[in-house]
Formats: C-alpha cells, sequence, structure tokens
C-alpha cells in the first residue's frame, strides 16, 4: 500500500481565501480591518523568519498585521508594558508573542498578559481552560490545523483509536483534547511511554509531535492509518545538504499508512492559515457578541 498524501499546502491557500473573504466583509461592517501584532524579543533567526512570515502572511489577507521588534536585552517590565498597550488598544484584535523568549524572561508571565481574547496563539490559561472544558475557545495554530486536515481527508474519528506523541502544550495536549472533543479514543505518549511501537501500532490515527528526526517507522504503523506528522527537523544528508524532515520515516510509513501528511508541506503551512483564521476569530469575537 502507498499512502495518500495530505496536501496542507492547497488546504493552507482554501483557509487564506476564506479568511480574505471574511477580512472584507470584517473591514467593511467595522469600517477597518482585523489588527495582528507579533511580538519577537531578541536575534533568534529562526524566530525572526517565522515572525516576518506572519507579519507578511496577514497583510496578504488584508489585516493590518504589525511586527514589534524588541532587543534580546528587553527588560520584563518593558515587554510587559508593551503588551498592555497593545491589550488596550481597540484596533489590536490578536496579540502573539514569538517563542521562544530570552532566558532572563519569564514566558508563563508574559503570556498571561496577552488578554484571552487577543490570544491568537490559545496559549493563555483560560483558553487552555476553555478548550478542557470543550468550550469555545481560541485553539493553538498547529493542532487547529491538523483537525482541519483530518476533516478533509474524510478520517473517521468517532471511536477511532488516536495515539498523539508528545505532550507539549503548544501541539501534544490540545490535539488530544481536539479528538478527544471529536469522540476519539486517545491516548497521549511521551518520552517515558513503554513500548512506544506497540502502542502506535493500534491507533487508527497517528499524530507525532516529537522533534526527534524520523523516529516512526514503517513498522509501527497499523495498515491503512491515518498520520500527521508535525514534527519539523532539520537533518543533514549523506551529500553533506541540509533539508528538513518530519518526526515520522516518511519512506518507511509511506507503505504502511492509508493517508500521510509530508514534510514540509503537511502541517507545517497550516498552523500559519490558522493563525490568520484565528485572528478573524477573536476580531469578530470581540465586535460582533
Ligand atoms: P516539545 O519539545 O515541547 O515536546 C516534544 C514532546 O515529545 C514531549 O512531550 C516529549 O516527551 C516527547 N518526546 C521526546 N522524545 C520522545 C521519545 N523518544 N519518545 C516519545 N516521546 C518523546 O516539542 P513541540 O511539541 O513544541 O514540537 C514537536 C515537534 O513539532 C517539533 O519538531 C517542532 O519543530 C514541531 N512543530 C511544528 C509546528 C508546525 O507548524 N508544523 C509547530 C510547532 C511545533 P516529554 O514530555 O516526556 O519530554
Amino acid at each position: 500500500m502507498t499512502a495518500t498524501l495530505l496536501d496542507g499546502k492547497a488546504l493552507a491557500e482554501t483557509v487564506r481565501a476564506e479568511v480574505r473573504t471574511g477580512v472584507e466583509a470584517f473591514t467593511q461592517t467595522h469600517k477597518r480591518p482585523p489588527g495582528l501584532d507579533v511580538v519577537l524579543v531578541g536575534d533568534n533567526a529562526a524566530s525572526r523568519i517565522y515572525t516576518r512570515n506572519k507579519e507578511k502572511a496577514s497583510k496578504e489577507v488584508g489585516m493590518r498585521g504589525r511586527l514589534h521588534t524588541l532587543a534580546e536585552t528587553t527588560s520584563q517590565d518593558e515587554l510587559l508594558a508593551l503588551l498592555a498597550l497593545l491589550a488596550n488598544d481597540p484596533e489590536v484584535d490578536g496579540i502573539l508573542v514569538q517563542l521562544p523568549l530570552p532566558p532572563h524572561l519569564a514566558a508563563d508571565r508574559v503570556l498571561d498578559a496577552v488578554p484571552p481574547e487577543k490570544d491568537v496563539d490559545g496559549f493563555h490559561p483560560v483558553n487552555v481552560g476553555l478548550l478542557a472544558l470543550g468550550r469555545p475557545a481560541l485553539v493553538p495554530c498547529t493542532p487547529l490545523g491538523c483537525m482541519r486536515l483530518l476533516a478533509q481527508s474524510g478520517t473517521r474519528l468517532r471511536g477511532a483509536r488516536a495515539v498523539v506523541i508528545g505532550r507539549s502544550t503548544i501541539v501534544g495536549k490540545p490535539m488530544a483534547q481536539l479528538l478527544l472533543a471529536e469522540h476519539a479514543t486517545v491516548t497521549i505518549a511521551h518520552s517515558r511511554t513503554q513500548d512506544l511501537p506497540a502502542l502506535c501500532r493500534e491507533a487508527d490515527v497517528l499524530v507525532a509531535a516529537i522533534g526527534k528526526a524520523e523516529m516512526v517507522r514503517g513498522d509501527w504503523i497499523k495498515p491503512g492509518a491515518t498520520v500527521l506528522d508535525v514534527g519539523i527537523n532539520r537533518v543533514t544528508t549523506s551529500e553533506g545538504k541540509s533539508k528538513l524532515v518530519g518526526d515520522v520515516c516518511f519512506d518507511e510509513v509511506k507503505e504502511r499508512a492509508g493517508l500521510l501528511s509530508p514534510v514540509p508541506g503537511g502541517v507545517g503551512p497550516m498552523t500559519i492559515a490558522c493563525l490568520l483564521q484565528n485572528t478573524l476569530t477573536a476580531a469578530r469575537r470581540r465586535l460582533e457578541r
């Protein structure tokens, strides 16, 4: 069997087009576009690229995107002062603080300073709690993108056995909550899980969010399963070239899975598309409730 690939790039384009239409309607009604403010502290090269892409993507769908770039030496008080300004600005609908923060800043305190209704990353304890309660919340973008990919693929979740490898607050835990809300029977695995391959073999739906290049092997997969590969790992090939791979050994897993999201081009593109969707949702909820 060769898996059908889940085209996250194409689906992300569809989501962006939906958001663009929503942004046009919002702008007509409220005489201003939805606003997304992205905050970057420090010089992390990857973060600089991610934040620039987020700002650019927001502008492409007609939002007012702004990037605030702060020096590595920014103090906690200075960062909290900026967040207070953004929190009180009626034209700011979404606030995103790019992680990781420099080590002298307390990420928890910083994320808590983003008002829940503007928390487009879905990391504030109020949004985490609402998701756990199964009530409407701003949901972290990567798991939201995974759910959209699953919906598009036609994978049946009700009654399915789902295994999520990884228990981070950014991916693993919210992913498990969302699968549970769709009536899957969910197991969360992590670095202390015993006999992970055997557990994975039970999964109709397997989500790998580990951060370990090609860890999930072909013989871990139940034939015909749906496999979402969230991992993004940069490796050097035998020819000395740099390339991106997922947490799943693509060549092996594609021979067993029914549906598989590739890296790149699977979950990755969905994340920014869902950030835009969350920003529009946040804007609508604040102004149209
Ligand atoms: P974290 O490092 O926060 O979490 C990794 C999880 O994997 C932990 O729960 C850890 O377990 C578990 N783990 C590590 N080693 C093993 C192992 N040998 N066996 C079983 N479980 C293990 O990572 P994130 O959740 O932030 O990200 C995961 C991956 O997804 C990364 O590659 C990241 O780059 C990628 N990512 C991709 C995004 C996208 O847009 N596509 C967005 C966000 C992340 P424990 O808790 O016990 O330590």
